[in-house]
Protein backbone atom coordinates (compact mmCIF):
# COMPACT_ATOMS: atom_id res chain seq x y z
CA UNK A 1 0.00 0.00 0.00
CA UNK A 2 1.55 3.40 -0.99
CA UNK A 3 1.86 5.71 1.92
CA UNK A 4 -0.98 8.36 0.75
CA UNK A 5 -3.18 5.38 0.71
CA UNK A 6 -1.98 4.11 4.08
CA UNK A 7 -2.35 7.84 5.83
CA UNK A 8 -6.41 7.68 4.36
CA UNK A 9 -6.50 4.39 6.01
CA UNK A 10 -5.52 5.73 9.27
CA UNK A 11 -7.48 8.44 8.70
CA UNK A 12 -10.68 6.04 8.81
CA UNK A 13 -9.57 4.25 11.93
CA UNK A 14 -9.22 7.32 13.54
CA UNK A 15 -12.63 9.16 12.71
CA UNK A 16 -14.98 5.63 13.34
CA UNK A 17 -13.44 4.75 16.54
CA UNK A 18 -13.87 5.55 20.11
CA UNK A 19 -10.81 5.28 22.25
CA UNK A 20 -11.28 4.69 25.79
CA UNK A 21 -7.89 5.14 28.20
CA UNK A 22 -8.10 3.88 31.55
CA UNK A 23 -5.15 5.38 33.57
CA UNK A 24 -3.43 8.58 33.19
CA UNK A 25 0.17 7.48 34.30
CA UNK A 26 3.21 7.67 32.54
CA UNK A 27 1.65 5.73 29.31
CA UNK A 28 -1.94 7.03 29.51
CA UNK A 29 -1.16 10.25 29.44
CA UNK A 30 1.38 10.05 26.72
CA UNK A 31 -1.24 7.63 24.47
CA UNK A 32 -4.35 10.55 25.16
CA UNK A 33 -2.54 13.36 24.04
CA UNK A 34 -1.31 11.80 20.98
CA UNK A 35 -4.17 9.87 20.30
CA UNK A 36 -6.48 12.71 20.98
CA UNK A 37 -3.68 15.24 18.50
CA UNK A 38 -4.35 12.78 15.88
CA UNK A 39 -8.05 13.14 15.88
CA UNK A 40 -9.46 9.99 17.74
CA UNK A 41 -12.20 10.97 19.92
CA UNK A 42 -10.46 9.73 23.36
CA UNK A 43 -11.91 9.69 26.69
CA UNK A 44 -10.14 9.51 30.26
CA UNK A 45 -11.48 6.47 32.54
CA UNK A 46 -10.21 7.04 35.96
CA UNK A 47 -10.96 6.35 39.70
CA UNK A 48 -12.62 9.50 41.17
CA UNK A 49 -10.52 11.35 43.62
CA UNK A 50 -7.12 9.72 42.53
CA UNK A 51 -4.21 11.47 42.08
CA UNK A 52 -3.88 11.67 38.06
CA UNK A 53 -7.78 13.17 38.00
CA UNK A 54 -6.53 16.92 37.93
CA UNK A 55 -3.53 16.33 35.68
CA UNK A 56 -6.31 14.32 32.89
CA UNK A 57 -8.64 17.46 33.87
CA UNK A 58 -5.66 20.09 33.16
CA UNK A 59 -4.72 18.57 29.95
CA UNK A 60 -8.17 19.79 28.92
CA UNK A 61 -9.83 15.99 29.30
CA UNK A 62 -12.97 15.17 30.97
CA UNK A 63 -12.52 12.53 32.95
CA UNK A 64 -15.00 9.89 33.90
CA UNK A 65 -15.27 6.27 35.91
CA UNK A 66 -13.76 3.65 34.51
CA UNK A 67 -17.18 2.18 33.58
CA UNK A 68 -18.55 4.86 32.11
CA UNK A 69 -15.63 5.32 29.69
CA UNK A 70 -15.87 1.68 28.14
CA UNK A 71 -19.19 2.12 27.79
CA UNK A 72 -19.19 2.68 23.68
CA UNK A 73 -15.93 2.69 23.24
CA UNK A 74 -14.62 1.08 20.45
CA UNK A 75 -10.77 0.40 21.72
CA UNK A 76 -10.03 0.10 25.59
CA UNK A 77 -6.71 0.42 26.32
CA UNK A 78 -5.19 -0.44 29.76
CA UNK A 79 -2.70 1.26 30.99
CA UNK A 80 -2.93 1.01 34.64
CA UNK A 81 -0.63 -0.83 35.98
CA UNK A 82 -0.13 -4.57 35.40
CA UNK A 83 -0.99 -5.77 38.93
CA UNK A 84 -4.26 -3.27 38.68
CA UNK A 85 -4.98 -4.53 35.51
CA UNK A 86 -7.22 -8.15 36.29
CA UNK A 87 -9.38 -6.34 38.84
CA UNK A 88 -9.76 -3.17 36.50
CA UNK A 89 -10.72 -5.61 33.89
CA UNK A 90 -13.02 -7.88 35.69
CA UNK A 91 -14.70 -4.99 37.66
CA UNK A 92 -15.03 -2.54 34.62
CA UNK A 93 -14.25 -3.54 31.27
CA UNK A 94 -15.66 -6.76 31.12
CA UNK A 95 -19.28 -5.78 32.58
CA UNK A 96 -19.28 -2.86 30.05
CA UNK A 97 -17.72 -3.66 27.00
CA UNK A 98 -19.56 -4.30 23.81
CA UNK A 99 -19.23 -7.03 21.64
CA UNK A 100 -16.15 -6.66 18.80
CA UNK A 101 -14.63 -4.11 20.38
CA UNK A 102 -10.96 -4.10 21.04
CA UNK A 103 -9.14 -4.00 24.55
CA UNK A 104 -5.51 -2.84 23.85
CA UNK A 105 -2.34 -3.45 26.44
CA UNK A 106 0.88 -1.67 26.23
CA UNK A 107 2.48 -4.58 28.08
CA UNK A 108 1.24 -8.23 27.69
CA UNK A 109 1.96 -9.87 31.22
CA UNK A 110 -1.86 -10.09 32.10
CA UNK A 111 -2.51 -12.12 28.90
CA UNK A 112 -0.03 -14.00 28.40
CA UNK A 113 -0.54 -15.32 32.05
CA UNK A 114 -3.84 -15.62 31.65
CA UNK A 115 -4.72 -13.33 34.55
CA UNK A 116 -7.31 -11.85 31.93
CA UNK A 117 -9.58 -14.33 30.43
CA UNK A 118 -11.31 -11.81 27.55
CA UNK A 119 -14.52 -12.87 26.27
CA UNK A 120 -14.42 -14.51 22.52
CA UNK A 121 -16.45 -11.67 20.64
CA UNK A 122 -13.83 -9.28 21.18
CA UNK A 123 -10.46 -8.05 19.48
CA UNK A 124 -7.40 -8.44 21.59
CA UNK A 125 -4.24 -6.67 20.91
CA UNK A 126 -0.86 -5.11 22.08
CA UNK A 127 0.82 -1.64 21.13
CA UNK A 128 3.93 -1.35 23.42
CA UNK A 129 6.12 1.87 22.60
CA UNK A 130 9.70 0.61 23.56
CA UNK A 131 10.30 4.15 25.73
CA UNK A 132 8.64 5.77 28.53
CA UNK A 133 5.82 7.79 28.56
CA UNK A 134 7.14 11.01 28.64
CA UNK A 135 9.21 10.22 25.60
CA UNK A 136 5.95 8.67 23.32
CA UNK A 137 5.24 12.49 23.89
CA UNK A 138 7.93 14.51 23.45
CA UNK A 139 8.64 12.70 20.33
CA UNK A 140 5.02 12.76 18.87
CA UNK A 141 5.40 16.90 19.49
CA UNK A 142 8.55 16.54 17.13
CA UNK A 143 6.79 14.63 14.48
CA UNK A 144 8.77 11.78 15.06
CA UNK A 145 7.78 8.59 17.06
CA UNK A 146 9.07 5.75 19.42
CA UNK A 147 9.58 2.59 17.79
CA UNK A 148 6.27 0.34 18.89
CA UNK A 149 5.55 -3.49 19.10
CA UNK A 150 2.21 -4.76 18.03
CA UNK A 151 0.48 -8.07 18.52
CA UNK A 152 -3.10 -9.49 18.19
CA UNK A 153 -4.00 -12.45 20.92
CA UNK A 154 -7.14 -12.50 19.40
CA UNK A 155 -8.74 -11.50 16.33
CA UNK A 156 -12.64 -12.04 16.65
CA UNK A 157 -13.84 -8.76 14.06
CA UNK A 158 -11.13 -9.69 11.38
CA UNK A 159 -9.53 -6.25 11.80
CA UNK A 160 -7.46 -6.44 15.05
CA UNK A 161 -4.67 -6.22 12.80
CA UNK A 162 -5.76 -2.62 11.77
CA UNK A 163 -6.58 -1.22 15.11
CA UNK A 164 -2.57 -2.28 16.45
CA UNK A 165 -1.66 -0.53 13.36
CA UNK A 166 -4.46 2.13 13.65
CA UNK A 167 -3.97 2.44 17.39
CA UNK A 168 0.05 2.78 16.62
CA UNK A 169 -0.09 4.85 14.23
CA UNK A 170 -2.01 7.60 16.29
CA UNK A 171 1.00 7.04 18.69
CA UNK A 172 3.47 8.40 15.90
CA UNK A 173 4.94 4.85 16.32
CA UNK A 174 4.51 4.13 12.85
CA UNK A 175 7.17 7.53 12.33
CA UNK A 176 9.46 5.29 13.43
CA UNK A 177 8.53 2.14 12.92
CA UNK A 178 6.06 -0.94 14.48
CA UNK A 179 7.37 -4.68 14.80
CA UNK A 180 5.13 -7.15 14.28
CA UNK A 181 5.53 -9.63 17.74
CA UNK A 182 3.11 -12.06 20.01
CA UNK A 183 2.18 -11.33 23.27
CA UNK A 184 4.63 -14.16 24.42
CA UNK A 185 7.91 -12.86 22.71
CA UNK A 186 6.54 -9.34 24.21
CA UNK A 187 6.22 -10.31 27.57
CA UNK A 188 8.97 -12.89 27.97
CA UNK A 189 11.75 -10.50 26.43
CA UNK A 190 10.48 -7.21 28.05
CA UNK A 191 10.32 -9.14 31.86
CA UNK A 192 14.19 -11.01 31.07
CA UNK A 193 15.58 -7.70 29.68
CA UNK A 194 14.79 -6.03 33.20
CA UNK A 195 15.58 -8.73 35.33
CA UNK A 196 18.90 -9.94 33.08
CA UNK A 197 20.35 -7.25 31.76
CA UNK A 198 18.69 -3.78 32.45
CA UNK A 199 17.27 -3.43 36.28
CA UNK A 200 18.71 -6.40 37.82
CA UNK A 201 21.93 -7.13 36.14
CA UNK A 202 23.48 -3.54 35.35
CA UNK A 203 22.22 -2.59 39.17
CA UNK A 204 24.02 -5.52 40.90
CA UNK A 205 27.49 -5.57 38.12
CA UNK A 206 27.87 -2.21 39.61
CA UNK A 207 27.52 -2.57 43.17
CA UNK A 208 29.84 -5.67 43.07
CA UNK A 209 32.31 -4.17 41.00
CA UNK A 210 32.26 -0.68 43.95
CA UNK A 211 32.37 -3.41 46.63
CA UNK A 212 35.46 -4.63 45.44
CA UNK A 213 37.24 -2.12 45.00
CA UNK A 214 36.02 -0.25 48.17
CA UNK A 215 36.99 -3.72 50.37
CA UNK A 216 40.50 -3.87 48.94
CA UNK A 217 41.27 -0.66 50.00
CA UNK A 218 40.25 2.22 47.38
CA UNK A 219 38.21 5.33 48.15
CA UNK A 220 34.79 4.39 47.84
CA UNK A 221 34.11 8.20 45.76
CA UNK A 222 37.14 6.90 43.67
CA UNK A 223 34.98 3.18 42.85
CA UNK A 224 32.23 5.38 42.51
CA UNK A 225 33.40 7.34 39.26
CA UNK A 226 34.83 4.44 38.00
CA UNK A 227 32.07 1.41 38.70
CA UNK A 228 28.75 3.65 38.40
CA UNK A 229 29.70 7.21 37.32
CA UNK A 230 31.18 6.38 33.63
CA UNK A 231 28.83 3.92 33.14
CA UNK A 232 26.52 6.42 31.22
CA UNK A 233 29.40 7.46 28.82
CA UNK A 234 29.60 3.65 27.89
CA UNK A 235 25.66 3.61 27.60
CA UNK A 236 25.05 6.32 25.63
CA UNK A 237 27.65 5.32 23.32
CA UNK A 238 25.86 1.85 22.97
CA UNK A 239 22.71 3.62 22.43
CA UNK A 240 24.27 6.20 19.76
CA UNK A 241 25.78 2.92 17.78
CA UNK A 242 25.92 -0.21 19.53
CA UNK A 243 29.51 -2.03 20.51
CA UNK A 244 31.22 -0.58 17.76
CA UNK A 245 30.43 2.99 18.61
CA UNK A 246 31.81 2.22 22.02
CA UNK A 247 35.56 0.86 20.60
CA UNK A 248 35.72 4.16 18.38
CA UNK A 249 35.99 6.05 21.59
CA UNK A 250 37.62 4.06 24.70
CA UNK A 251 41.12 3.38 24.97
CA UNK A 252 43.34 0.93 23.28
CA UNK A 253 44.11 -0.23 27.18
CA UNK A 254 39.91 -0.12 27.56
CA UNK A 255 39.43 -2.27 24.65
CA UNK A 256 41.91 -4.72 25.76
CA UNK A 257 40.60 -5.38 28.97
CA UNK A 258 36.86 -5.36 27.75
CA UNK A 259 38.03 -8.07 24.98
CA UNK A 260 40.20 -10.15 27.60
CA UNK A 261 38.44 -10.06 30.89
CA UNK A 262 34.93 -9.17 29.98
CA UNK A 263 34.27 -12.82 29.13
CA UNK A 264 35.49 -13.56 32.46
CA UNK A 265 32.83 -11.68 34.58
CA UNK A 266 30.29 -13.00 32.39
CA UNK A 267 31.15 -16.46 31.90
CA UNK A 268 29.37 -19.24 31.55
CA UNK A 269 28.11 -19.58 35.01
CA UNK A 270 26.24 -16.30 34.38
CA UNK A 271 24.81 -17.33 31.40
CA UNK A 272 23.69 -20.83 32.89
CA UNK A 273 21.79 -18.44 35.47
CA UNK A 274 20.41 -16.59 32.86
CA UNK A 275 18.67 -19.02 31.31
CA UNK A 276 17.24 -20.39 34.46
CA UNK A 277 15.62 -16.87 34.72
CA UNK A 278 14.59 -17.18 31.42
CA UNK A 279 13.28 -20.53 32.62
CA UNK A 280 11.15 -19.26 35.12
CA UNK A 281 9.57 -16.36 32.89
CA UNK A 282 9.08 -18.64 30.60
CA UNK A 283 6.88 -21.34 32.84
CA UNK A 284 4.98 -18.67 34.31
CA UNK A 285 7.01 -18.62 37.53
CA UNK A 286 8.09 -15.59 37.85
CA UNK A 287 4.53 -13.91 37.28
CA UNK A 288 2.79 -16.34 39.79
CA UNK A 289 5.45 -14.79 42.53
CA UNK A 290 5.28 -11.69 41.78
CA UNK A 291 0.99 -11.63 41.76
CA UNK A 292 1.69 -13.26 45.61
CA UNK A 293 3.69 -10.74 46.39
CA UNK A 294 1.76 -8.10 45.29
CA UNK A 295 -1.54 -9.43 46.38
CA UNK A 296 0.39 -9.92 50.58
CA UNK A 297 1.25 -6.55 50.33
CA UNK A 298 4.53 -6.56 48.49
CA UNK A 299 6.80 -7.28 52.04
CA UNK A 300 9.72 -8.99 49.98
CA UNK A 301 9.68 -5.87 47.57
CA UNK A 302 9.93 -3.62 49.92
CA UNK A 303 12.67 -4.64 52.40
CA UNK A 304 14.76 -5.90 49.45
CA UNK A 305 14.16 -2.24 48.01
CA UNK A 306 15.01 -0.97 51.42
CA UNK A 307 18.14 -2.81 51.38
CA UNK A 308 19.04 -1.45 47.66
CA UNK A 309 18.14 2.28 48.95
CA UNK A 310 20.72 1.55 52.21
CA UNK A 311 24.20 0.43 50.17
CA UNK A 312 26.66 2.64 51.18
CA UNK A 313 26.59 3.47 47.44
CA UNK A 314 24.12 5.26 47.55
CA UNK A 315 25.55 7.54 50.34
CA UNK A 316 28.72 8.43 48.71
CA UNK A 317 26.57 8.64 45.29
CA UNK A 318 24.47 11.47 46.77
CA UNK A 319 27.45 13.35 48.27
CA UNK A 320 29.07 13.29 44.70
CA UNK A 321 26.25 13.91 42.96
CA UNK A 322 25.36 17.18 45.04
CA UNK A 323 29.07 19.01 43.30
CA UNK A 324 27.66 17.96 40.13
CA UNK A 325 26.22 21.19 39.15
CA UNK A 326 24.61 20.21 35.64
CA UNK A 327 23.01 17.14 37.43
CA UNK A 328 20.73 19.17 39.00
CA UNK A 329 19.45 21.20 35.78
CA UNK A 330 18.64 16.90 34.63
CA UNK A 331 17.25 16.39 37.76
CA UNK A 332 14.66 19.39 37.73
CA UNK A 333 13.60 18.94 34.41
CA UNK A 334 12.85 14.73 35.43
CA UNK A 335 11.09 15.39 37.86
CA UNK A 336 9.22 17.87 36.10
CA UNK A 337 8.11 14.88 33.17
CA UNK A 338 7.59 12.79 36.47
CA UNK A 339 5.00 15.23 37.94
CA UNK A 340 2.97 14.86 34.87
CA UNK A 341 2.98 11.64 34.42
CA UNK A 342 3.64 9.89 38.34
CA UNK A 343 3.84 6.38 39.79
CA UNK A 344 7.18 5.88 37.40
CA UNK A 345 8.63 2.56 39.81
CA UNK A 346 9.32 -0.88 39.15
CA UNK A 347 10.83 -1.26 36.10
CA UNK A 348 12.90 0.18 33.23
CA UNK A 349 10.32 1.12 31.27
CA UNK A 350 9.52 3.75 33.89
CA UNK A 351 12.33 6.02 34.26
P1 LIG B 1 1.33 4.00 35.77
O1 LIG B 1 1.82 3.33 37.02
O2 LIG B 1 1.99 5.26 35.39
O3 LIG B 1 -0.27 4.20 35.88
C1 LIG B 1 -0.80 5.15 36.70
C2 LIG B 1 -2.27 5.28 36.38
O4 LIG B 1 -2.96 4.09 36.74
C3 LIG B 1 -2.90 6.42 37.13
O5 LIG B 1 -3.84 7.07 36.32
C4 LIG B 1 -3.57 5.72 38.29
O6 LIG B 1 -4.75 6.37 38.67
C5 LIG B 1 -3.96 4.40 37.70
N1 LIG B 1 -3.98 3.37 38.74
C6 LIG B 1 -2.99 3.10 39.63
N2 LIG B 1 -3.34 2.07 40.43
C7 LIG B 1 -4.57 1.70 40.02
C8 LIG B 1 -5.47 0.72 40.47
N3 LIG B 1 -5.17 -0.12 41.49
N4 LIG B 1 -6.65 0.60 39.82
C9 LIG B 1 -6.95 1.43 38.82
N5 LIG B 1 -6.16 2.40 38.36
C10 LIG B 1 -4.97 2.53 38.96
O7 LIG B 1 1.37 2.94 34.59
P2 LIG B 1 2.38 2.90 33.36
O8 LIG B 1 2.02 3.94 32.39
O9 LIG B 1 3.78 2.81 33.86
O10 LIG B 1 2.02 1.46 32.78
C11 LIG B 1 0.80 1.22 32.10
C12 LIG B 1 1.00 0.03 31.20
O11 LIG B 1 1.95 0.34 30.20
C13 LIG B 1 1.54 -1.20 31.91
O12 LIG B 1 0.98 -2.34 31.31
C14 LIG B 1 3.04 -1.15 31.63
O13 LIG B 1 3.68 -2.40 31.70
C15 LIG B 1 3.00 -0.61 30.20
N6 LIG B 1 4.21 0.07 29.75
C16 LIG B 1 4.73 1.07 30.50
C17 LIG B 1 5.81 1.78 30.04
C18 LIG B 1 6.31 2.96 30.81
O14 LIG B 1 7.15 3.66 30.28
N7 LIG B 1 5.86 3.24 32.00
C19 LIG B 1 6.45 1.45 28.75
C20 LIG B 1 5.75 0.45 27.98
C21 LIG B 1 4.68 -0.22 28.50
P3 LIG B 1 -4.96 7.13 40.06
O15 LIG B 1 -4.73 8.56 39.76
O16 LIG B 1 -6.37 6.82 40.40
O17 LIG B 1 -3.97 6.54 41.03
MG1 LIG C 1 19.66 -4.72 42.29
Amino acid sequence: MKPQQQEAKFQDFFREKRIAILGYGSQGRAHAMNLRDSGCDVVVGLRPGGRTWEQAESDGFHPVSPEFAVKGADVIAMLMPDMAQADAYRNWVEPNMKSGAAVMFAHGLNIHYKMIKPAADIDVVLVAPKGPGALVRSQFQEDRGVPCLAAVHQDATGTAREVAYGYAHGLGGTRAGVIDTTFAEETETDLFGEQAVLCGGVTELVAAGWETLVDAGYQPEVAYFECLHELKLIVDLLYEGGFARMHEFVSETAKFGDLTRGPRIVDEHVRENMKEILKEIQNGQFAQEWVEEYKAGRPNYNELLQKDMNHPIEKVGKELRAKMSWLQKQQKKRRAASEAAPQMAFCIKRY
